[in-house]
């Protein structure tokens, strides 16, 4: 697809009060910014506090080995959606990519989420096979069990082989990335990650699949390069939220910053990412590698093998995770738990009652989204100011 241009500004002189304000250029303004200025025909500006545009979606071209690395780490792109597919398609090839990872458990490499090939890896022979006859007897072939649920069987061999795959697989992954164990989480957080009583080994079993052909980037780019819309980087809409006049505000940021946290704060779990070449043509099996049990970091990414890129080096990322807080690092993963969750309801009732204003995507919905979902929040919005 050909290249194209955003404008670019950095004044305020288009901002008035006939004009869609969007906070935030990753994923969800983009979606948002992009649906308003093709499909209503109305000028949108968009403001973001980074000096790029796409958010933690942003990937880049390396200078020195020509590789594509995404910047907040790995990204796949997945949906069942055929409207969400055919929307981003749009603006972007795609490379037909399907994500498969590996996870190391007492030095052995095996797929994950772990499934019937995994048991074989990591157990003995006889021991497998009696496993296998007994989760297929219990759960069915082809079927997905989170992990939470496997340990509630009264089977002793199948208690035996949650707890090792508990232990192995989840426990110390969920502590370095989250500070908690996996039952201190929402459910739903483990259980994207399902035991597979089957012999699938890819990640995501979603029709749709891939990566954009020539990187987020450059989709994001198409996406943006539109007449009605205008781009504001390292603006931080809060410190002239006063002076800022808008038709809508479409807020992608966290919400209790916008509300000047007065119900409190919410917790999210952020990223140290280091990123590294090596002079190596080629350095893991599959794009992503999870070490639940040795060292700090809780995965290394090699990120040629997304599109496929051709290079007699690599380049690795490493995951790092911490604590969220302010002014040192980004918000990246909301902690979902009941308390955080009714600090959130106290926040979104206020925000209902502001007229023209709209929060969505990741931060300000808290939600741990994933890229369709935070796309179909984009389009949920867009519906709701359409009067659908
Ligand atoms: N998880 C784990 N071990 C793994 C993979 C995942 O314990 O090898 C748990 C962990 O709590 C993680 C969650 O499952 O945060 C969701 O994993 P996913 O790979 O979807 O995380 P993301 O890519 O969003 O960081």
């Amino acid at each position: 697809m050909e290249k194209t241009n955003i404008n670019f500004v950095s004044d305020m002189n288009s901002v008035n009060d006939s004009v869609n304000v969007v906070v935030g250029c990753g994923l969800a303004g983009i979606v948002i910014a992009n649906k308003i200025a093709t499909e209503l025909n109305e000028p949108v500006v968009i403001m973001e506090r980074k000096d790029h545009i796409g958010g933690t979606c942003y990937d880049y071209v390396d200078s020195e080995t020509g590789i594509h690395v995404h910047k907040y780490g790995p990204h796949i792109f997945r949906t069942n959606s055929t409207e969400v597919w055919e929307y981003l398609s749009k603006y972007t090839k795609w490379y037909p990519y399907m994500h498969r990872v590996l996870g190391v458990i007492d030095g052995i490499s095996v797929p994950i989420p772990f499934n019937l090939d995994s048991l074989h890896k990591a157990l003995p022979v006889t021991l497998a096979d009696k496993l296998e006859e007994k989760l297929i007897e219990k759960f069915g072939f082809n079927t997905k069990v989170p992990i939470l649920e496997l340990r509630k069987t009264n089977d002793k061999d199948l208690n035996f082989l949650a707890d090792f795959i508990y232990e192995k697989v989840f426990l110390k992954y969920t502590l370095k990335q989250w500070g908690v164990k996996p039952e201190q989480l929402d459910p739903s957080v483990t259980g994207s990650v399902p035991v597979f009583i089957g012999r699938d080994s890819r990640y995501f079993q979603e029709r749709f699949q891939g990566i954009p052909f020539d990187g987020y980037t450059a989709m994001f780019e198409r996406m943006l390069a539109h007449p009605n819309i205008s781009v504001m980087l390292n603006t931080d809409f809060l410190k002239i939220k006063n002076t800022v006049q808008y038709k809508r505000l479409f807020y992608t940021g966290a919400i209790e910053e916008y509300f000047d946290y007065k119900f409190g704060k919410l917790p999210y779990r952020s990223l140290d990412i280091k990123i590294e070449t090596f002079n190596v043509p080629s350095f893991q099996e599959v794009s992503v590698v999870n070490y639940p049990e040795n060292y700090d970091f809780t995965r290394i990414t090699e990120n040629k093998q997304f599109l496929n890129d051709k290079s007699d080096k690599t380049v690795l990322t490493f995951e790092y995770p911490m604590d969220f807080e302010e002014g040192k690092n980004e918000r990246i993963y909301p902690i979902l738990n009941p308390t955080n969750q009714a600090i959130y309801d106290q926040y979104l009732a206020e925000a209902k009652k502001i007229p023209n204003v709209y929060f969505l995507g990741r931060l300000g919905a808290y939600r741990y989204y994933d890229m369709n979902r935070t796309i179909q929040g984009s389009f949920e919005t867009f519906n709701e100011i359409m009067g659908k």
